[in-house]
């Protein structure tokens, strides 16, 4: 039955179309009812709340995210109190979670809502997505969830569901895939419930219909509508075009201490990993055979998306604090005042013997 009635779907069929949808809804919407998690941000239909657990979950897990989305929202409840913080608080509070062009972009854009008199939040599709680090997603997202508009959210497991519904084998991070992709969640969109459709098909992508399948698809709820089980080809989708090559980097990071103080520095560069975030002085270097020597020294990885860190840490203990340019001298026990990165924080934290407490 479903092969004909996804033929006649694509062949724009409406009566067809509406019994595959009317069905996908039921099932999904049951299966939603029973299944979801009880999350803060899919409580609330305020736009700057939802913007922020959307900002914040990109890349990260609920877990970690709900730590930093309940600091967040008690900190600076409002869009305004946001865009009156100082950038380096944002950073601060932003530490750990990695993607700092998130957190900068998080606050440029609370400053043009209230620079823009759009305070609370915009409510127009086109003016959340003007917003600095606001994509098609997000812009759904709130849209949706807030507003209850009609545009749809596609996350990575939309992507992956819709993928296994229609089996679709068109890579989906193309903007060919992503035009194909957005036609066919726009047509399956419950328009009359689009804040309920959205918040489903993610979670079922979430929870059920998961990267690895195991026996899911034997009990799945969707299964009499699914062209990928029917085709046995659920478990290689969606595809995705071949990754970018990872690029190697070697840092020599010099921790200089006296017992008091030491020396950071604020990177500077927009264009690289960690703009505004502190350090200590580092050397980047090509040689990866290269070693610095101290009174202490650790090595560490660090993955970072398209980048993989070789770092070494070397701690010099001194009587007397170097000058060395662009760095700027602050007690041990001001470093928590300054936003610094995971790889960073990883090495003070293997370190700590070794370092003043
Ligand atoms: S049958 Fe399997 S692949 Fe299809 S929607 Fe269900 S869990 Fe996903």
């Amino acid at each position: 039955m479903w092969i004909f009635l996804y033929f006649c779907m694509f062949f724009q069929k409406n009566t067809a179309e509406l019994m595959v949808k009317s069905l996908l809804y039921n099932h999904l919407y049951a299966w939603y009812d029973a299944n979801h998690r009880v999350l803060p941000w899919r409580e609330t239909d305020d736009p700057y709340a939802i913007w922020l657990s959307e900002i914040i979950l990109q890349q990260t897990r609920v877990a970690q995210g709900m730590e930093y989305y309940m600091r967040f929202v008690s900190r600076w409840p409002r869009v305004g109190d946001l865009a009156a913080a100082e950038e380096a608080e944002v950073l601060r509070e932003w530490q750990g979670l990695g993607y700092y062009s998130r957190a900068r972009n998080l606050h440029k854009a609370a400053q043009l809502v209230v620079e823009n008199g759009w305070s609370p939040f915009p409510t127009r599709f086109e003016d959340i997505r003007s917003l600095p680090g606001i994509g098609d997603y997000t812009a759904g997202a709130i849209a949706s969830f807030a507003y209850d508009q009609p545009y749809p959210a596609m996350d990575g497991n939309v992507y992956r569901v819709v993928a296994r519904l229609l089996d679709i084998d068109e890579p989906f991070d193309t903007t060919v895939g992503k035009k194909l992709f957005h036609q066919h969640i726009n047509t399956l969109l419950d328009r009359n419930h689009p804040r309920l459709f959205n918040s489903a098909i993610m979670e079922f992508g979430a929870l059920y219909c998961t990267p690895v399948l195991g026996e899911a698809c034997e009990l799945c709820p969707l299964q009499s509508l699914c062209l990928g089980y029917a085709h046995g080809t659920a478990e290689l989708l969606p595809v995705r075009k071949v990754r970018p090559k990872v690029r190697d980097r070697w840092f020599v990071y010099h921790i200089y201490t006296d017992g008091q103080q030491t020396l950071i520095r604020q990177r500077e560069n927009p264009k690289d990993i960690w703009y505004h975030l502190y350090e200590f002085p580092c050397e980047e270097t090509q040689d990866e055979r290269r070693k610095a020597k101290g009174d202490r020294s650790i090595s560490l990885t660090h993955i970072l998306s398209h980048q993989k860190l070789h770092a070494q840490f070397v701690v010099h203990k001194v009587q007397k604090m170097p000058s060395i340019e662009g760095t700027s001298l602050i007690q041990w026990d001001d470093l928590n005042d300054f936003a610094l990165s995971r790889l960073t924080l990883r090495a003070l934290d293997t370190l700590r013997l070794a370092l003043p407490r």
